[in-house]
């Protein structure tokens, strides 16, 4: 059965046709548009009109993979404004004009989740954390993508970790995205002498600079703190690491380093995220195939 799986992102739209095989996926005919700064609903709109026309015939159902919460089949997200002029759009309904196939929608990293759960059904529970621009994540309980009634599960880059750290893009004070994101990361490396953006911050941590050590390591203690909080609250087994700063060379081993200092029953595997610009697509279609 080929999946249409459809990654509505920031930047652009991605669609193929996805086929699944126990551990393994492959796409046909993919296609990538990138969307201007802020789309209109309507760009949205027609984008999808395209999307499904080109690919009409050809899929057994419809998964799409899109940034923010997917609320009743409408787009949202924690801070609706963060969405600009697509907060609460009508995904499902836009869809739904189009097709009469099944039709599954979720978030980009409950997406990704999926996709990487796909190298790692030998465990029941699992998790996919990426520390990037933002913090996020999903949640894999029992075999199956956790997103509970209002889709918000998984959005564990909002958990505290500091009382009293930054006001975070969500509203709350001290997420662990406010401490250990690509953008906490600049903020603090943007007021430096030398003042520098997050790839420098590592390239110096990874020289030695004991300024930029102490910035790396407080992310990576707040990451590993949350790694933790998953374990002891959701029998999390194995939790893969992705993002631009959680795949940055020398960042892994500082969560592991943290974790280490923890008892056993705190330190799931943690491995690196394996699937890049394609989990969406990938983990969407896993997702429609495993609901
Ligand atoms: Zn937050």
């Amino acid at each position: 059965m080929s999946c249409l799986a459809i990654d509505v992102g920031g930047t652009k739209i991605a669609a193929a046709l996805v086929d699944l095989t126990a551990d393994n996926a492959t796409l046909r005919d993919r296609k990538q548009i990138h969307t201007p700064q802020n789309p209109s609903a309507d760009a949205l709109a027609e984008a999808l009109s395209e999307i499904l026309n080109h690919f009409a015939g050809q899929f057994e159902c419809v998964s799409v993979a899109s940034t923010g919460i997917i609320q009743n089949g409408v787009l949202t997200a924690l801070n609706p404004k963060n969405l600009g002029n697509l907060a609460f759009f009508p995904l499902e309904e836009s869809i739904r004009q189009h097709t009469h196939k099944p039709i599954t929608l979720l978030n980009d990293a409950q997406a990704a989740a999926c996709a990487e759960y796909l190298r790692h059904s030998d465990v029941d529970n699992f998790a996919f954390i990426t520390v990037s621009t933002g913090v996020g994540g999903g949640i894999i309980l029992n075999r199956k993508l956790f997103t509970g009634k209002n889709g918000v599960a998984g959005h564990i880059g909002h958990s505290l970790a500091d009382p009293n750290g930054e006001v975070c893009g969500c509203g709350r004070i001290g997420c662990v995205e406010a401490v250990a994101s690509g953008r906490a990361i600049a903020r603090v490396a943007h007021q430096w002498q030398s003042p520098c953006e997050p790839p420098e911050v590592f390239e110096r941590f990874r020289q030695g600079d004991a300024q930029a050590a102490e910035l790396v390591d407080k992310s990576a203690r707040a990451i590993a703190n949350l790694v933790a909080d998953l374990a002891i609250s959701l029998d999390i087994q194995r939790i893969a690491l992705g993002g631009s700063v959680g795949l940055a060379s020398g960042y892994l081993p500082r969560v592991e380093y943290f974790l280490q200092q923890m008892p056993a029953i705190y330190r799931p595997q943690i491995v690196p995220a394996y699937y890049a610009q394609d989990a969406g697509l990938i983990g969407a279609a896993w997702c429609a195939e495993n609901e």
